[in-house]
């Protein structure tokens, strides 16, 4: 081999080095790229999860307010910024039978909605600890832990409800199959797992959600032809949305509200982030007793308040 020959066969040597190297980086870029991307995706679509969770909540005490306010202008094309109107949340048919006169004694419902949760058993042990009873709408979970609380809340004498086996607005409110489908597996759960037989309800956003694009008639005729009773709420706690909210100003709210009627159903909420509601219990109870309210769990008796009605 010549010296010219060498030369020739090392250039070529260095070459496919060269290239090979350039090949490695491109391939570990790419897989790097592709991992980094691989990562973000997940992350995203969680983060978009919980936004879209979110957003039914903020939806449905959102969606929840307009009614009060519609209900209490007596107008549904109400506009947001009277402040008269909303001063006055009333709420059904007999709102202005339940405004509470001096010397009536209050009757108050304490509802959680959205559990079985990491909070449940707090929640049940406040309630066991003053002997209050109390309603709970339930969504649908099998796992051992919330099967446990299902039986729990029944044991101790609280009143079992449903709201809804997937609590999914998208779901239950783009059609009636789909509603009737999902609260027959709830009713059936719970059924098999506690042996109550549930006839109340409480639609997730309430009865006056405007999510639905079915007219909320059609779900409520179906629930009044299979002896089901729904329930919406006329106090509100202000725990519904994601913004924290400390546990004193939970007090307010309900204690603000719950002096103005004869009966008035308080909206709270069973959930893991929800402790400020847990925290705010015992002062609720407190402040309620020494008030002389009655506090019950919904039965038979219990005058429905209801933001929607269809006759
Ligand atoms: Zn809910």
């Amino acid at each position: 081999m010549t010296a010219e020959q060498k030369e020739l066969v090392e250039k070529k040597r260095d070459r496919r080095g060269r290239v090979k190297r350039i090949k490695n980086f491109i391939v570990s870029f790419i897989t790097t790229w592709i991992l980094v991307s691989m990562i973000a995706i997940v992350a995203l679509t969680a983060k978009v999860i919980s936004l879209q969770h979110q957003i039914d909540e903020i939806k449905g005490s959102g969606l929840a307010k307009d009614a009060q306010v519609s209900e209490a202008s007596g107008s549904a094309d109400f506009t947001d910024g009277d402040t008269d109107a909303m001063a006055l949340m009333n709420y059904g048919p007999s709102a202005e039978e339940n405004l509470a006169e001096v010397g009536d004694t209050l009757k108050v419902y304490l509802t959680f909605d959205d559990g079985p949760s990491g909070n449940s058993d707090k929640i049940l042990d406040i309630l066991d600890d003053y002997n209050v009873k109390a309603t709970f709408f339930v969504v649908g979970k099998e796992d051992d832990e919330s099967k446990r609380i299902y039986k729990r809340i029944v044991d101790e004498g609280h009143t079992l409800a449903m709201h809804s086996y997937t609590h999914k607005y998208s779901y239950i409110y783009s059609s009636l199959d789909n509603f009737k489908s999902d609260m027959d597996k709830l009713q059936n759960l719970l059924y098999d797992v506690t042996g109550v037989d549930c006839d109340l309800y409480r639609f997730p956003g309430g009865s006056s959600n405007r999510v639905s694009n079915t007219d909320m008639s059609e779900y409520i005729n179906y629930l009044n032809k299979k002896n089901i009773r729904y329930l919406d709420w006329n106090v509100a706690s202000g725990d519904a949305t994601s913004a924290p909210i400390t546990a004193d100003d939970l007090v307010e709210n309900v204690m603000s509200d719950v002096v103005k009627y004869k009966t008035s159903v308080v909206l709270m909420h069973d959930a893991d982030s929800k402790d400020a509601t847990v925290e705010a219990l015992p002062t609720i109870i407190e402040k309620l007793q020494a008030e002389g309210a009655l506090i019950l769990p919904v039965s038979d008796d219990t005058e429905m308040i209801q933001h929607i009605t269809v006759q």
